[in-house]
């Protein structure tokens, strides 16, 4: 496995590649590697024959206030991960060689960021299109892997590759949850055990939503307020949002359809956690 440190390295490394006829696939992620990323790499591994791993804390999709200094690091352990599953590549470049003295440039995808995530951090949709952007071009894989745990990001991302003619075909995986419904997160290690028992409530007004959907209740209001109080009843928790949207155009919807996704985040203590679920019985 070779560790890449400057865009010239991975500009060299990938055309090699290409020069092979290689398919080049793609997992770009923060670091603090957990098991959802991993499925993430084994997918990008079934998928193509030269797997690249970035891990880049990115500054500019955190708005001041927010942890980006705070949040978990752990090269070394990254790599030995990395290694064993047999990715072929990583890609960790730092600040300075992402966003080098007179850096400009900002890429903006309009309407799916205006609401979710976008309508409370500011600065992460574009921060995200840009360093997705920026990625994807160093990198040029054929595919990238990307999680449903953070849908919006996943839409936002196969639009901006399709609207920029990056050409990555965009490829969704499902949220990787550990036994007791708690979806997996680098910021999970924020948590106290108090406060990690409060944060299966998320997973579990999800499934009380679906499990409601199920017996035929269609209204968004009734859905989100029993979600609602299910969350505020644990100790610790504040909710940011909790909405049902259409999962193609991002937009709120009054009554559930077959494309309705239930997506919320909410501080557990320190830790603002984010999960959501389809609504429509399989
Ligand atoms: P991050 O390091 O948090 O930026 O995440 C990098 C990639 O891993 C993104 O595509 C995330 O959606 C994905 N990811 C993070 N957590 C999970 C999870 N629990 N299940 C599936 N994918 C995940």
């Amino acid at each position: 496995m070779e560790l890449l440190r400057t865009t010239a390295e991975m500009t060299s490394w990938r055309e090699e590649r290409w020069r092979e006829g290689q398919i080049v696939g793609f997992v770009p992620t923060m670091g603090y590697l957990h098991r959802g990323h991993l499925a993430l790499v084994e997918e990008a591994l079934r998928l193509a024959n030269q797997v690249v791993v970035s891990i880049f804390v990115n500054p500019t999709q955190f708005s001041p206030g927010e942890d980006l200094e705070e949040y978990p690091r752990n090269l070394e352990r990254d790599l030995e991960l990395c290694r064993e599953l047999g990715v072929h590549a990583v890609f960790a470049p730092d600040t300075a060689e992402m966003y080098p003295e007179g850096f400009q440039t900002r890429v903006e995808v309009e309407r799916l960021t205006q609401n979710l995530c976008g309508l409370h951090r500011a600065d992460f949709f574009s921060g995200v299109a840009l360093v997705v952007t920026k990625l994807f071009c160093a990198v040029r894989p054929h595919l990238a892997v990307f999680g449903e745990k953070d849908f919006q990001q996943l839409v936002v991302v196969k639009r901006l590759s399709r609207d920029l003619n990056l050409g990555v075909e965009i490829v969704a995986h499902p949220t990787v949850r550990e036994s007791d419904g708690l979806a997996m997160s680098s910021r999970n290690t924020y948590l106290s055990d108090e406060e990690r028992r409060s944060a299966l409530s998320l997973s579990r007004s999800l499934l009380a939503a679906r499990k409601l959907v199920a017996e035929g209740e269609r209204k968004v209001d009734v859905l989100v307020a029993r979600a609602t109080e299910m969350i505020e009843t644990e100790p610790h928790t504040r909710i940011q949002y909790v909405q049902v949207v259409d999962e193609e155009t991002m937009i709120d919807l009054a009554e559930v359809t077959p494309r309705a996704v239930m997506a919320m985040a909410v501080f557990v203590g320190e830790a603002r956690l984010i999960d959501n679920m389809r609504l429509w019985p399989d």
